[in-house]
């Protein structure tokens, strides 16, 4: 038998018979995978509070014939105090799908762990806008994973643009005398200049940044329609963020 020991993010779960969990965990060596957590929805289960969503551990694993088997785990921070935040648990859970829905299974991304990390720990952290600390998620998981929008150039002629309008089946800007009739939204010099500040801010300068509500949430709707198509993917955790109006 051998053993493997990974420090990984809990996406999500599934229930297992009786009291048995499999967990999605983002994982530093192995990529995403899928592991079983026995008795792990038993009140007095040491795999108990390792094995819930958000929580980031070390977890020791052994690999049976399809899934990974949880022997050993502790954890590192459990990130539950998002919990005590509706708001926070909302965009939380929606953080956590993009990035399963983003990444391939055994496919290792250190940036897509590092990516999660930190953004949960602003989550439970830093009092910073929700929706900008979103559409700034967005933009950076979307990028990592191979799709980042083109926002410098057309992405027809390839000439600079400072306006024009995006176009989500490209994948970014497109001047004016390229535009056609396919779904595109409109962007101004101001709205380009806030997509730009938005795709090179880091997430530790969120707090510092003035940023326009209207311009943030129309480029949040670009920004959803682009990662919808680019991911085909429902999301469930997306109806419940579009109730939130904070
Ligand atoms: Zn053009």
């Amino acid at each position: 038998m051998s053993l493997i020991n990974v420090q990984g993010v809990v996406l999500k779960y599934i229930k297992l018979g009786e009291s048995d969990k499999i967990i999605t965990l983002l994982t530093d060596k192995l990529g995403k995978i899928d592991a079983v957590a026995h008795g792990a929805r038993r009140t007095k289960s040491k795999f108990m509070a390792s094995t819930q969503p958000f929580c980031y551990g070390e977890y020791q694993l052994h690999k049976g014939k399809n899934l990974y088997t949880i022997s050993q785990s502790n954890i590192i921070n459990s990130f539950q105090t998002i919990l005590m935040d509706l708001d926070k648990v909302a965009y939380g859970m929606y953080f956590l799908e993009l990035i399963d829905n983003i990444t391939e299974n055994e496919v290792k991304s250190i940036s897509i762990l590092a990516l999660i990390l930190k953004t949960l720990y602003i989550l439970t952290h830093d009092e910073v806008d929700l929706r900008l600390l979103r559409l700034v998620f967005d933009f950076k998981a979307i990028s990592i994973s191979g799709y980042m929008p083109q926002i410098v150039n057309c992405v027809k002629c390839g000439r600079r643009i400072k306006e024009g309008y995006f176009s989500i089946n490209r994948g970014g800007m497109i001047c004016t005398d390229c535009k056609d009739n396919q779904a595109v939204y409109g962007i101004n010099k101001e709205t380009l200049n806030n997509l730009h500040i938005i795709k090179n801010i880091k997430l530790e300068n969120l707090r510092n940044i003035k940023y326009d509500e209207k311009s943030i949430n129309y480029l949040q709707n670009i920004m959803t329609k682009y990662i919808l198509y680019q991911t085909e993917t429902d999301f469930k955790s997306l109806s419940i963020l579009d109730k939130i109006k904070r």
